[in-house]
């Protein structure tokens, strides 16, 4: 597939530009920015052959399949309906909008168009999180009590940027990582929470938007769901927890990038680690969405996904503000 990223951004110089390419005919054909000579270095760094800071020019290209799109958060709607309107498919990153409405927007106009629109959730493509999937669905925990998310983490210095002081741009970690948790508990739980309860607070590095939130959801069935994220948090590793009445999984270091960390099944018959496939999430990723491409299926991650885990997000951020339970209705992502 023929590739055009837009946004010469960091997660594709560490980890999509390799994504896009591991695949047979994988190309980055053009990278689009909003500064020439960022777009020329960046090109220049990935062996990119075309540079451009005017969208149109990469989407008039007609070899061009696909665009990556990892600009700011606030670049993703507009970015993604020229897109669109030019028939390219969209792998977006997450957020896939600012606001709910930016996103459903997007989902409706690639339906009328006949294209696929992802969103990189690289979370639901991690084996381990498909490992313990299987595990819930099989019922080995029995019926789900609780799941709780630890994605603390410690912003590396060369993020601290948009993120931390930018809300316009869509800074903040409610947007940045809370959205990734909703996702990752949707894809295990295989349910949507129903309502929200929130508190978020600035704890060293937020000016202007809040850098840790915690957040109680209810779920349809019952079960009870805890989410932290930070990024402030200098010492701790992530992780997740999943317990039902049966048995419990305990993973560590599993909220992440990489393919690592360890997941532990405990039930009557006794504590065993449970094994996952440590392929990279972010090329699982990318070969899922191509092939929703090829199949005309939805993506795996798909817009629909993309817009829930943002009114799970925004509904988080309200109930932090005003201090009052937020109840969620999907009729907007049918
Ligand atoms: P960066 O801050 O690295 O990049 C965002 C934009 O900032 C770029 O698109 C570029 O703008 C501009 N920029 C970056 N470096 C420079 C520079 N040296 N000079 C000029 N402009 C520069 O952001 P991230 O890569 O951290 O995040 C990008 C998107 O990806 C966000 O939407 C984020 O939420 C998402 N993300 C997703 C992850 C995942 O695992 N799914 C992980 C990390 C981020 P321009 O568009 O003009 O080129």
């Amino acid at each position: 597939m023929i590739w055009a990223l837009v946004g010469a951004s960091t997660i594709a110089s560490q980890y999509m530009i390799g994504a896009l390419r591991a695949r047979a005919g994988g190309e980055v054909r053009w990278v689009v920015s909003g500064s020439e000579d960022h777009a020329r270095r960046f090109a220049q760094d990935h062996d990119i052959p075309e540079t451009t800071t005017d969208l149109s020019r990469a989407l008039a290209d007609p070899e061009v399949e696909a665009v990556y799109i990892s600009s700011t958060n606030e670049k993703h709607h507009p970015q993604a309906m020229a897109a669109i309107a030019a028939g390219k498919h969209v792998l977006c990153e997450k957020p896939l909008a600012l606001t709910t409405e930016e996103a459903a927007a997007m989902i409706a106009a690639a339906r009328a168009a006949g294209v696929t629109l992802g969103v990189n959730h690289h979370l639901r493509h991690a084996g381990s999180h498909r490992a313990m999937r299987e595990v819930i669905a099989a019922g080995r925990l029995g019926r789900i009590l609780s799941l709780r998310v630890f994605h603390a983490v410690h912003l590396p210095e060369h993020l601290r940027g948009w993120r931390l002081d930018n809300p316009a741009a869509g800074g903040g970690v409610i947007p940045d990582i809370t959205v990734h948790n909703a996702d990752t508990v949707r894809f295990l739980l295989g349910e949507d929470p129903t309502s929200v309860i929130a508190e978020s607070a600035t704890s060293g590095m937020g000016q202007g938007v809040e850098d840790s939130a915690m957040s109680v959801w209810t779920m349809p069935s019952g079960a009870m769901v805890f989410s932290h994220e930070s990024f402030t948090h200098p010492f701790t590793t992530s992780g997740l927890e999943v317990h039902g009445t049966e048995g419990s999984l305990i993973a560590r270091g599993v909220m992440a990038q990489d393919p690592g960390g360890e997941v532990e099944l405990i039930t009557a018959e006794g504590r065993s680690a449970l094994p996952f496939d440590t392929t990279s999430l972010y090329e699982t990723a990318v070969g899922r969405f191509e092939d929703a491409v090829r199949e005309g299926t939805e993506a795996s991650a798909s817009g629909r996904d993309g817009l829930k885990s943002l009114q799970i997000a925004m509904a988080v951020r309200e109930a932090g503000r005003s201090g009052t339970r937020q109840t969620l209705d999907y009729g907007m992502s049918a």
